[in-house]
């Protein structure tokens, strides 16, 4: 492969090294630039002397201020960078940029799972919620007999997933902040991939009472039925197996009921993808975040949703996405969320730079803000049309900024909550991540982790780098994969492995 280096922006004057392996002090560009050291692949060149104090510019974007004089044909990387300030809050644009009506995208459908709030599937799936991690045990001893046992005689049901999860006891149930971990638990287990039907297993002396996670009215219950509770410490359990045979009868009631519901054709609207990227470098911001974009795009044409998340990996670009909200007070919901989040790190005297990795720097990425630049190409170019606290559940379709930490298993929960039937996750440095709830498609951002990693990742996007295929070649791609995996007809590597990370609560309220 000749030398190639990818410029985001004709203002930039940094490009990134595409070649594996790098290029070495002494190549020259077709450009007429010499390399003065040698850059590893995915880390950044000058393309012209940058003075002492002088912004280094990435997507347009001064991602810092170079601590010293920086020659073109340099390597600059995070030490020869001063990170800029957070933007401030106040005198934020509103809702400011031109709306062009979207063209819609018609003519495309999955086979989908119709439930009777009018949610849709894409997989039918016996979901045990848990008020306390004390039951978790026991749940997964019920579980894997509930496999065992039960599941072969229920052939149209995909899986039994216990929701097991931190919170329950031993917590300030009536701090403020207790709402976020408990409107999260309540909205999973209403998650359309679990077809309405909710069974809980309780301890009996939690905090959180069953009645307490999902009062009357939070949940539509089967006429004539009461919320289906197994209470571990009922006086009517003698031994441990009169508790695992509860949960099995309850288990094969809700299975029955399952397993009568079949995929029918739905319009692509009814797709509710969460987007989120892991373990990034710097070309998740090149190759496969712009693909996820091109899809968003696509998607909120077709009508449906598209939550994007990763509030430490917005904050940078806040003035972008509050000028991009559909109304003002789209974008104050937004701005809110920022503030909230900058109060929330401030509490345990970190901001938003506490966001990078190791891995991260040693994928080319200096900072949060040229991180946050490449993160939110995510959302694509659409308009931003609501707002959702962390675990509050999306109520209207189009682009939806979730507000959830950018950790990758809080993320995907809070995104779980909000109602996502679908999953793309990106990936540069390579992450297994998996979730049991929903399916989970991954997209390498090079070609050398797509080889390597050939049995976990779904699309390689770094082809979009060697030239192989346009941003718009693999965001149809995406498109068109994710309608086959919410269909059935594909399994993501995810799946196929059962890969399977655990639900972890995003609690910013005090343990006891
Ligand atoms: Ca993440």
């Amino acid at each position: 492969m000749k030398p190639l280096v990818i410029r985001m922006h004709a203002g930039d004057n940094v490009a990134i090294v595409a070649n594996d392996g790098g290029l070495v002090a002494g190549t020259l560009l077709a450009e007429g630039l010499t390399f003065l050291d040698r850059v590893p692949q995915g880390h950044k060149v000058a393309l012209c002397d940058i003075a002492k104090d002088a912004a280094v510019v990435r997507y347009n974007v001064p991602i810092g201020y170079a601590v010293k004089d920086i020659a073109a044909g340099s390597w600059v990387h995070e030490r020869l960078l001063h990170m800029p300030a957070a933007r401030s809050l106040n005198d934020l644009p509103m809702a400011t940029a031109k709306q062009t009506p979207l063209e819609p995208l018609e003519g495309y459908a999955f086979q989908g799972y119709r439930n009777s709030d009018g949610s849709v599937g894409t997989r039918n799936i016996l979901a045990i919620t848990t008020t306390v991690q004390c039951v978790a045990g026991v749940v997964a001893f019920a579980v894997q007999r509930i496999k065992a046992e039960l599941l072969p005689r229920f052939p149209h049901v995909d899986d039994v997933v216990g929701l097991e999860h931190s919170y329950g006891c031993g917590v300030a149930i009536d701090a403020p902040d207790a709402i976020i971990p408990i409107r999260t638990l309540r909205n999973i287990s209403r998650n359309p991939n679990f077809g309405g039907e909710v069974m809980v297993v309780s301890l009996g002396c939690e905090k959180l009472q069953p009645e307490r996670l999902l009062p009357p009215g939070s949940i539509e219950l089967k006429s004539g039925e009461a919320l289906d509770v197994v209470c571990l410490q009922a006086e009517a359990h003698v031994g441990f197996m009169s508790m695992v045979d509860s949960i099995l009868a309850s288990a094969e009631k809700h299975l029955e009921r399952l397993n009568a519901r079949r995929r029918e054709t739905v319009p692509a609207s009814e797709l509710l993808v969460g987007v989120q990227c892991g373990g990034s470098d710097a070309f998740s911001g090149v190759t496969a975040n712009p693909a996820v974009g091109f899809c968003t795009d696509l998607l909120v044409r077709a009508g449906a949703t598209v939550l994007f998340s990763e509030t430490t990996e917005v904050r940078d670009a806040v003035d972008q996405m509050t000028a991009r909200a559909t109304t003002p007070e789209v974008a104050q919901a937004m701005a809110r969320e920022m503030a909230w989040y900058d109060a929330y790190l401030g509490r345990g005297s970190a901001d938003r730079s506490a966001n990078t990795t190791p891995g991260n720097k040693a994928g080319g990425l200096s900072n949060i803000v040229e991180k946050a630049m490449g993160s939110i190409i995510k959302s694509g170019t659409v308009p931003i049309s609501a707002v959702l606290s962390p675990g509050e559940k999306a109520s209207s379709k189009g682009l939806i900024y979730a507000a959830t930490p950018a950790s990758d298993f809080i993320c995907g929960t809070l995104q779980l909550a909000a109602g996502m039937n679908m999953h793309v996750f990106t990936t540069g440095r390579g992450t297994p991540y998996g979730l049991a709830e929903c399916p989970v498609i991954k997209v390498a951002t090079r070609t050398d982790l797509a080889t390597r990693w050939h049995d976990l990742m779904d699309l390689n996007a770094g082809r979009i780098a060697d030239g192989q295929a346009t941003i718009a070649d693999v965001g149809w791609e995406l498109f068109h994969l994710m309608l086959s995996v919410a269909s059935g007809e594909k399994r993501s590597w995810a799946e196929h492995w059962k890969l399977h990370n655990a639900l972890v609560l995003f609690n910013p309220a005090p343990i006891t």
